[in-house]
């Protein structure tokens, strides 16, 4: 039998052979919170927060910074978390920044991303304050010059390089290549002619570089030559150009564990040999450390997330395939579908069975694309009404979700110490039909 703490500590058994997470029997919060269910583990967010404001503190030169990078899941109570665990958070939509600024979230400390900003997401981070704009390339720096003079303000933006590293991850998350639609690269001069175009520009002032070369990063390397890349361009950009990075932003993108075979990340012990790295490398350089700014967005939030989930129909089809048909679907975790991601999944009040059933884990959408994972081994006699728990789901699920089929989207239950909380209330189909005229 697997131990399903293999995969994340907050996963356990008791007695009654209940899935437990965060300590508390899914089998309880199914009923009291009813199903879909994505529930949140809070205190494991803080506790994967606090590896990196630790190693910011800690190992990084003074002034670096931890950013949750929100689009891996966003709502008001995780902005919030963010803010009270001493996080700034990136942004990359107006809607994201609405979020964070109903939440109470100081923008001085916001960082707005996207490769498209259109004129009317600049204004509106002009007029709330947003603390930075990484800049994809000319055309928004442009816009932002423009913007930034009508407001009568001089706006703090990063430039997005693009170091040409490729971290051999999934090729839709693979970001850091010269080919991509992400920002300016190093390779092509392109770069450097940006930093003297921005320079020259009144209304914006450079305060560094932002990169990010992927997501699901394991290799123990990538952050540490994307390091040395960039501190190598900092040195030129300062030989050239007569100006130094007071930032250097390395982007997110520490790989985490879906299934027990996926390799184990020492975060901590990762971040520590970074700086370390980037120490040694500034010295060899001759140039002053930059701070260091670094964007986890998967790595906060997904083992604190989990999605419980009740079983309609079970079809089997012999000599072909069996299928398990739950309450959800790709509406509330499109990851299978997009990415051909995997996951972990369990029955989650027959923990103790033996699980030899065969079958694949579908959505109630129409559309045969709608799968959450194939080839799962669940007990024998698997039946309408049991639980099913999909772990790993805090990134990447809730804020890819959708109303495809117009089925509401389930609520987020926050578990605490102990205790539940609804953090975002479940749609209803009022909800889902409200915008129609
Ligand atoms: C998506 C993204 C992140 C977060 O990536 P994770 O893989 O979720 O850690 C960080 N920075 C930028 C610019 C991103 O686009």
């Amino acid at each position: 039998m697997t131990n399903p703490m293999d995969l994340c500590k907050n996963l356990t058994v008791n007695k009654e052979g209940h899935l437990c997470f965060g300590g508390q029997d899914t089998a309880a919060l199914a009923s009291e919170y009813g199903t879909p269910l994505y529930l949140m583990d809070e205190d494991r967010v803080r506790e994967n927060m606090r590896v990196y404001t630790h190693a910011m503190q800690n190992y990084f030169p003074a002034g670096s910074k931890a950013l949750y990078a929100s689009k891996a899941n966003s709502f008001k109570q995780m902005y919030r978390i963010a803010a009270e665990e001493g996080m700034g958070v990136d942004v990359v939509s107006c809607g994201e920044m609405y979020t964070a600024m109903q939440a109470g979230f100081d923008l001085s400390q916001a960082y707005f991303h996207s490769n498209n900003k259109t004129d009317s997401d600049i204004a509106y981070g002009i007029e709330h304050g947003i603390g930075f704009f990484v800049a994809d390339g000319t055309d928004e720096v442009d816009a932002i010059e423009r913007i930034a003079a009508q407001h009568g303000i001089r706006q703090k933006i990063l430039l997005r390089i693009t170091p040409g590293i490729d971290c051999h991850t999934y090729e839709a998350v693979n970001t850091g290549l010269v080919d991509s639609k992400f920002g300016t690269a190093i390779e092509t001069g392109q770069a450097m002619e940006l930093v003297r175009q921005t320079l020259l520009q009144p209304h914006v002032e450079l305060m560094g570089f932002h990169c990010h070369v992927g997501s699901m990063v394991f290799g123990e390397d990538v952050f540490l030559r994307t390091a040395d890349v960039m501190l190598h361009f900092v040195a030129d950009v300062n030989q050239n150009c007569g100006y130094m990075a007071q930032i250097l932003d390395l982007g997110g993108g520490y790989g985490v564990r879906y299934v027990e075979s996926d390799p184990k990340a020492d975060i901590s012990a990762s971040l520590k040999e970074l700086a370390e790295t980037i120490t040694s490398i500034c010295r060899q350089l001759n140039i002053a450390q930059p701070a260091i700014r670094m964007e986890p967005g998967r790595s906060i939030v997904a083992d604190a997330g989990l999605t419980l989930y009740t079983v309609g129909s079970v079809k089997q089809i012999p000599g072909y395939r069996n299928y398990v048909s739950i309450d959800g679907g790709m509406g509330d975790n499109p990851r299978y579908a997009l990415y051909g991601s995997k996951y972990t999944v369990y029955a989650a009040q027959r923990m103790n069975e033996e699980c030899t059933f065969t079958c694949s884990l579908v959505g109630r959408c129409c559309e045969s694309g709608d799968v959450i994972q194939p080839n799962i081994q669940l007990p024998e006699g698997i039946h309408r009404g049991d639980s099913i728990a999909v772990c790993t789901t805090g990134a990447y699920n809730y804020s890819m979700a959708s109303n495809y089929n117009r089925i509401p989207r389930p609520a987020i239950v926050m578990l605490r110490g102990g205790s539940s909380y609804v953090a975002v209330r479940r749609e209803t189909i009022a909800d889902v039909a409200a915008l129609d005229e």
